[in-house]
């Protein structure tokens, strides 16, 4: 089958590999229908993931059919459409039955595929522990609608659910990329007074404006004083932060109001300052990043209900084979690209 791996720092390579096999009883192997590339992905390409293993194949957002499973997996079956998790975890120590599956304790556990073990931007990958990682795609629910699903939607879906937000609040997301517009999406759900969107690119502007009217838009330099105006209490109620900067950092926790939420979803490259001089007496409580994606099945009603709609943010479309241009595109942010889905045609 035909794979995209990560060969070395700054190099992906469309190269040819078995079809993956079962390893253990609690294994899955699915045929890719979709797939996406995460900025994550590029984060592997530039070394900056440093767990990363060279040889492996790249892709963590994508979404198939059950081929085969282990013995000992029940919840999903052959030919069952699914969406696979961006997490692998056991489902059984302390973190995963509290919900915080990203701090499972396994050795295999967290961010393995397309990182540690083989990923989904080829035409089959195995997923382990695949009661916890693949969730049934309602019939009614397209691939497309759910390609998001395991990663940057159950980043969003995090986010706002660990935000506290209540509907006289107003929430400040800034950065409106891709996990960005996922996050926004999600905080509408919880119907707060007002939302205000801060990003500096003016084609994700538009996009926002285009598709999202009733949201409130500021660009970093004017941040502070918009959100003062268009809030009651002088400061957003609570602050996500998805865009990663130090200047996005900082604007966080400048643009709170006192007692407020801060939510950091983003990562960063380097070390963020928290200057508690300046902040003291404004009692923030702030919250790190890490999603625990095990809200998939939720999400996927969600959508079935037409209450989260990502297909909007595809807005190009490639075959597996052509996925390098698809990287180009993604990568150069060329063509106001926000997602891209590479698709697999079945071979008969
Ligand atoms: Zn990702
Ligand atoms: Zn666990």
């Amino acid at each position: 089958m035909i794979t995209y791996t990560y060969i070395g720092h700054g190099k992906f390579e469309l190269i040819e590999k078995p079809i993956p096999k079962l390893q253990d009883s609690r294994d899955a192997i699915v045929r890719i229908t979709l797939s996406s590339i995460c900025t994550s992905d590029l984060h592997i390409k530039n070394g900056s993931v440093p767990r990363a293993i060279p040889g492996i194949t790249v892709g963590h957002e994508m979404v198939g059919v059950v081929e085969k499973v282990g013995s000992d997996v029940t919840c999903v079956k052959p030919s069952d459409r699914v969406t696979i998790n961006v997490e692998t975890f056991c489902g059984k120590c302390f973190f995963c039955k509290h919900g915080y599956v990203n701090n499972c304790i396994d050795p295999h556990g967290g961010w393995a595929l397309g990182c540690r073990i083989d990923g989904g931007q080829a035409e089959y990958v195995r997923v382990p522990y695949a009661d916890q990682g693949l969730n049934r795609i309602p019939e009614t629910v397209s691939d497309e609608q759910a390609l998001f699903v395991g990663d940057i939607l159950a980043t969003g879906f995090w986010a706002a659910r660990i935000s506290e937000i209540k509907p006289e609040d107003t929430i400040l997301i800034i950065g409106a990329g891709p996990t960005g517009i996922c996050t926004l999406l999600c905080a509408m759900l919880h119907s707060p007074k007002r939302i205000i969107v801060c990003e500096k690119s003016p084609e994700r502007i538009q996009f926002v404006r285009k598709h999202y009217p009733n949201i409130l838009i500021t660009e970093p330099e004017n941040c502070k004083e918009f959100v003062s105006r268009h809030s009651d209490h002088k400061g957003a109620d609570v602050v996500l932060e998805v865009a990663g900067s130090d200047e996005s950092f900082r604007l966080a926790w400048e643009c709170a109001r006192p007692n407020a939420i801060v939510t950091i979803v983003a990562l960063y490259d380097k070390p963020q300052y928290l200057p508690l001089p300046d902040m003291y007496g404004k009692n923030l409580t702030f919250k790190t990043g890490g999603v625990d994606g095990c809200d998939c099945e939720e999400i996927l009603h969600l959508i079935q209900e037409g209450k989260i709609d990502t297909t909007p943010l595809i807005t190009h479309r490639f075959e597996l084979k052509d996925i390098a241009k698809a990287y180009h595109i993604f990568e150069n942010r060329l063509d106001r690209v926000i997602k891209v889905a590479i698709e697999n045609k079945p071979r008969f």
